[in-house]
């Protein structure tokens, strides 16, 4: 049985990605989360009630190991069970000025999107490589495309991601999976919901954030088999603040 496997879906872009490629792809989600189960719940709930399957992994993308033994003990569990697709949406933000910024937020920011990426991608491959086939997405910013004042430490998380993104595509293009990157801007969400958007969709030409499902329409998009041409590539989702 086909699987995705979703970082950070207990909320916002995650959950809403988690729901959309069961509805889509008919795939069984892998509904990961960090430390909000009540909100996880909801997402496998939303699944379930769209007559989709899926089911909860907890574990904290920035750590190695706590990523290897959820997977590894998942996959002995599921014999019958493989993940295809995953999605490295998984991300945090602790913004401020570069010259006041603490070393933690530095490395909270850089940890959970990088690093999370280099060890749940790393697990999750080498199924994909030995069944030759497989979508990787990734969900970058605009923050890593054009860098963001304030965001010094996202944008060079999210900047890595672009890179890392372009550089792995080229590795396992020959094995049929295609990796990408969706870069999206202001989108509702926990994560923008301090933010003064009265102000900021100002800037916006569509003069409005995103949302959730819209993003998710496009990585469900990148996760299909009309993708499979698709690959290295960054689509920004940001109603035209930047192209
Ligand atoms: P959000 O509402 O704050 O949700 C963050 C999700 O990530 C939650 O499910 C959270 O799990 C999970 N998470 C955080 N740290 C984790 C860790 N160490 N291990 C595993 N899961 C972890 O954020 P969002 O707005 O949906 O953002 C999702 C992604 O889109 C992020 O990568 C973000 O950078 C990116 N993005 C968002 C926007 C935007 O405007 N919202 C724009 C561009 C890019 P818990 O619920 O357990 O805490």
């Amino acid at each position: 049985m086909s699987c995705a496997l979703v970082t950070g879906a207990s909320r916002g872009l995650g959950r809403a990605i988690a729901v959309q490629l069961a509805k889509d792809h008919g795939l069984h989600i892998l509904v990961n989360y960090s430390s909000n189960q009540a909100a996880a719940d909801e997402t496998l709930a939303e699944i379930n009630s769209n007559g989709g399957t899926g089911e909860l992994l907890q574990f904290n993308v920035q750590t190695k190991t706590e990523v290897d033994d959820a997977l590894n003990a998942w996959r002995e569990a599921n014999p019958e069970k493989y993940i295809s697709v995953l999605v490295n949406n998984a991300g945090v933000t602790r913004d401020g000025l570069f010259m006041w910024m603490p070393e933690k937020d530095w490395d909270d920011v850089m940890n959970i999107s990088t690093k999370g990426l280099f060890n749940v991608t790393q697990n999750a491959i080498q199924q994909m490589l030995r069944k030759r086939s497989g979508r990787i997405v990734n969900i970058a910013s605009v923050s890593g495309m054009k860098g963001v004042a304030g965001q010094t430490n996202y944008s060079a998380a999210k900047g890595a991601i672009v890179a890392a993104t372009k550089a792995l595509a080229q590795e396992v293009a020959k094995r049929k999976i295609t990796v990408n990157a969706v870069a999206p801007g202001f989108i509702t969400s926990d994560m923008t919901k301090d933010l003064n958007e009265d102000e900021l969709k100002q800037m916006i030409p569509m003069n409005r954030f995103g949302k959730p499902d819209e993003v998710a329409h496009l990585v469900s998009f990148l996760c299909s088999d009309k993708a499979a041409y698709i690959t290295g590539e960054v689509v920004n989702i940001n109603g035209g603040i930047y192209s």
